[in-house]
């Protein structure tokens, strides 16, 4: 993919884990790749269709003068998500170099680098308890809130029958499209937060609940662990997740059935 590059931007500032470092300014040093799709502004020759960077370097600058870090990682992951909060790029890679580091022997720098990226998902959201719309509603709120979630697309309600044989009541159900740059697992615990703050009790799998987040796809990964499994390994047989699915996303190839959403 097409990046712009930013080399050797140097701020002077105070990150460090030791009492000095917070107050004694030091040098650091980014290097920057910001990906993006630049034939536009190849041909139109617009500063409008590309990404400014002098705009990115004051936005970097900022973000390193008026704060205090312990680690090298933070100031680069931080970085990193103010790039993409603040600009129109799909993936992001910084590495922050701390030349005067306090190491007791002759060295050139020291460094980390991170990578962060905006990855398109899908969930199922439900709810079959109280005032199931305003949950639903509370629920696309708080995901737009979420520093790292941005909501994009939210189909229509349905209302359905319980699935599974435990819970009694019916289901309003929806899909949302966001993009995000949280892990597949930071983005379950900001889920797993927002269910507990709408009064989720985690009861039977599958029983009433006030509100019930379900990751169906991260981009194409195919995660297989203790505590996720994604794709969500029942959504092609469950009718309230594929057809609010299919009204935004008919397109999305399943990763694992390779198939078009519109085909299942
Ligand atoms: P189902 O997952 O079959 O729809 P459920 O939604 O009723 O059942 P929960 O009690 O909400 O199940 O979730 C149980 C656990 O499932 C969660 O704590 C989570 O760790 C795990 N889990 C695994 N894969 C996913 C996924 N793709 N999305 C959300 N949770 C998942
Ligand atoms: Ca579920
Ligand atoms: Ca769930």
């Amino acid at each position: 993919m097409d990046k712009i590059i930013i080399r050797g931007l140097t701020v002077t500032a105070c990150h460090g884990v030791h009492g000095y470092e917070k107050i004694t300014p030091q040098k650091f040093v980014f290097d920057c790749d910001l990906y993006k799709d630049l034939s536009v502004a190849g041909q139109t020759d617009d500063l409008n269709d590309t990404v400014n960077y002098s705009a990115v370097c004051n936005a970097i600058a900022g973000l390193t003068a008026n704060n205090t870090f312990n680690l090298i990682e933070k100031l680069a992951y931080e970085s990193a998500y103010k790039i993409l909060e603040s600009f129109p790029v799909l993936k992001v890679g910084v590495t922050v170099c701390k030349p005067e580091a306090p190491v007791m022997h002759s060295f050139g720098t020291v460094g980390v680098t991170v990578e962060a990226e905006w990855t398109t998902c899908f969930l199922s959201l439900g709810s079959s308890v109280g005032d199931k719309k305003s949950y639903l509603d509370r629920a696309i709120e708080k995901l737009e809130k979420t520093r790292g979630i941005r909501v994009e697309k939210v189909s229509s309600h349905i209302e359905t029958e319980p699935y599974g044989g435990v819970a009694k009541n019916r289901f309003l159900n929806c899909a949302v499209k966001i993009k995000t740059y949280l892990t597949p697992r930071k983005l379950l615990a900001e889920i797993n937060r927002i269910e507990a703050e709408c009064e989720r009790v985690r009861q039977k799998r599958w029983d009433d609940r006030t509100l019930d987040i379900d990751i169906i796809f991260y981009g194409n990964e195919i995660i297989n662990d203790d505590n996720l499994t994604v794709p969500h390994r029942e959504y092609q047989m469950r009718d309230f997740v594929l057809i609010p699915l299919k009204e935004i996303a008919p397109d999305f190839v399943c990763p694992l059935k390779k198939c078009r959403i519109s085909e299942l």
